[in-house]
C-alpha cells in the first residue's frame, strides 16, 4: 500500500487515536506498531517535506541515489531488528570498509594488522604485532589505553602512532575541538584490531535496503490506518497547557485543533523545541555535505575515506560502493562539520553530551512527566546518539508499553 499523505488543515483530530512526531525509524516504527498491533488510526505530522527521518535518501541529477543526512549503513547483532525490517525491504549484504588518507597512504581503519605494516613497515610490523598477540591474544580489538597501560615502549608507541595519525585531528574537525579539549574517556575507548579483518563493523547483520531507505520507509508507513501530514511542525499544531504559569511548571496536557488530545503521543523531535527554548537550546554539532558527481566508475577505494591528518572535511562517501548501484557516472559526498548556529546547517547530528547540557535536558524532559500519553522517543527526543538498530528496538518496546496502557488503564 501507498503511504497516505493528508493536509494538516484538512483533517479532523477526532479521527485519530495516536499522534506521532516524526518519521524517522522512531516514529515510523511506533506509528506501523500502533496501526498495526492495537488497530490504533495513527497521524504522523513531519516538519520536512519527506518521510524517512535521517535515513531519507534519493536519487540525484546523475541518477545516483545518495543518502541526504550522512551515510548509513545498517548493523546490528539483534535478530529482532533485522526480522522486522526485513518485513519492509529486501537486503543487500553489504559490508562497510573506511581507510584512513594518511598524507595520501591508505590505512584500514579501525587500525588493523594490515595498517600496521603500511605505517611501520613489515618488519617492524612484524615485531609489534607478535607483542600484540603476545600480551592481549589474536583476534581481539584493543583499546588505546590499554596499550599505554604496558611496560612495553612500543605497544605505547602504536598507541600514540594511532591517537596523532589517526584520532586525534580527525576528533578536532568533528567537534570542532582544540587537541586539549579532546576528552581523554573517548580517547582511551579508540580501538587497534589484532585482525586482518578489515570490516569497519563486526556485527552479525549488516546490508543496505536493496531499493533504498526511503522505499524501505514507504513500506513501513504504508498502512491503511496511518495517515502523514508533512510540512506540519509540531510547535505550531500543539498548544500546550501547563498547570501553572511558572517556568518549571510539568505539562498537563496538550491541545490539537482546539481539542484535548488523550490517545498516545510519541514524540520523536527535539524536547527543547517543543517547549521553544524556555530553558535554552540543546547544542548540537552540526554537518554541512558537498556532493560531487565524476564520469567515472568509482572515485574512491571503498565505501568511506576519513581524513585523518589533512583537508577541512572529516571524510568522504561513495555511494555506489554502499548501495552496489552500477553505472559509467559516481557520486561522492564530503562531510564538513558545522556549529549548529550556523545559519546555513542548522540540523542537528550529533548532540553535544555533558553534563550541563544533560542537566539541561533533563529540566526538558521533568515538564513532559506528569502527562502520561507522552512519550519522548529516538535520537532527538532522547538527546543521545543512537544507532538505527537501538531507535528500532527501542520504538518496538515503547509500542508494546503504549499497548498494555491502552489494555490496562489503571495500571501504574
Ligand atoms: P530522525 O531520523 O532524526 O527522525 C526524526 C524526525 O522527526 C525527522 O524526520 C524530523 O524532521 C522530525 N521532527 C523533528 N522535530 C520535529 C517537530 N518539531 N515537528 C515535526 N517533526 C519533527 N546509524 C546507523 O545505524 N548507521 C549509520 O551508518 C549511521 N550513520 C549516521 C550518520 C550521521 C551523520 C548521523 C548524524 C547519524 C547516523 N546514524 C547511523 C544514526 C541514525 O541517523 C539515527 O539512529 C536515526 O536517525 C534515529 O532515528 P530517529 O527517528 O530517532 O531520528
Amino acid at each position: 500500500m501507498t503511504v497516505r499523505y493528508a493536509d494538516f488543515r484538512d483533517i479532523a483530530i477526532t479521527d485519530f487515536d495516536a499522534v506521532v512526531v516524526g518519521s524517522g525509524f522512531a516514529g515510523a516504527v511506533a506509528a506501523r506498531e500502533l496501526a498495526e498491533q492495537a488497530a490504533l488510526n495513527v497521524l504522523i505530522i513531519e516538519k520536512r517535506d519527506h518521510i524517512a527521518g535521517n535515513m531519507y535518501d534519493e536519487y540525484d541529477a546523475a541518477g545516483i541515489l545518495v543518502h541526504r543526512y550522512g551515510p548509513h549503513i545498517f548493523h546490528t547483532n539483534s535478530q529482532e531488528v533485522f526480522d522486522y525490517l526485513n518485513r519492509f525491504s529486501a537486503w543487500s549484504a553489504y559490508q562497510h570498509r573506511v581507510l584512513a588518507d594518511w598524507y595520501g597512504t591508505y590505512l584500514p581503519v579501525p587500525v588493523n594488522k594490515s595498517s600496521l605494516e603500511i605505517a611501520f613497515g613489515d618488519e617492524k610490523a612484524a615485531r609489534l604485532i607478535e607483542k600484540l598477540i603476545a600480551t592481549f591474544g589474536d583476534e581481539r580489538k584493543v583499546t588505546l589505553n590499554e596499550l599505554r597501560a604496558q611496560a612495553d615502549p612500543e605497544l605505547a608507541e602504536v598507541a600514540d602512532f594511532v591517537y596523532e595519525n589517526v584520532f586525534l585531528y580527525y576528533t578536532q574537525k568533528q567537534w570542532g575541538l582544540t587537541p586539549e579539549e579532546v576528552d581523554p574517556s573517548v580517547t582511551a575507548r579508540v580501538p587497534v584490531f589484532i585482525s586482518r579483518d578489515d570490516r569497519y563493523f563486526q556485527d552479525t547483520y549488516q546490508g543496505m535496503p536493496e531499493e533504498g531507505y526511503t522505499r524501505l520507509f514507504e513500506n513501513l508507513l504504508g498502512h491503511e490506518r496511518i495517515t502523514v501530514c508533512l510540512e506540519t511542525e509540531a510547535e505550531s499544531v500543539f498548544e500546550l497547557v501547563f498547570e501553572s504559569g511558572a517556568e518549571d511548571a510539568p505539562l498537563q496536557a496538550i491541545r490539537i485543533k482546539d481539542e484535548d488530545f488523550e490517545g498516545p503521543i510519541v514524540y520523536t523531535g527535539p524536547l527543547d523545541e517543543l517547549f521553544l527554548a524556555r530553558f535554552g537550546r540543546l547544542p548540537y554539532r552540526s554537518l554541512d555535505f558537498v556532493y560531487e558527481t565524476y564520469d567515472e566508475n568509482y572515485h574512491l577505494p571503498c565505501g568511506t575515506v576519513n581524513y585523518t591528518v589533512t583537508e577541512d572535511y572529516t571524510r568522504i562517501t561513495e555511494f555506489k560502493w554502499l548501495t552496489g548501484q552500477t553505472g559509467s557516472k559516481t557520486t561522492i559526498m564530503k562531510e564538513y562539520p558545522r556549529s549548529y548556529d550556523d545559519p546555513a546547517t542548522q540540523i542537528p547530528y550529533y548532540a553535544i553530551i555533558d553534563d550541563d547540557n544533560d542537566a539541561r535536558y533533563e529540566r526538558y524532559r521533568r515538564l513532559t512527566d506528569a502527562l502520561p500519553n507522552f512519550y519522548p522517543l529516538g535520537r532527538l527526543a532522547q538527546y543521545r546518539y543512537f544507532n538505527m538498530d537501538k531507535v528500532v528496538v527501542d520504538a518496538l518496546a515503547a509500542s508494546r508499553r503504549i499497548m498494555f496502557r491502552l489494555d490496562h488503564p489503571d495500571a501504574p
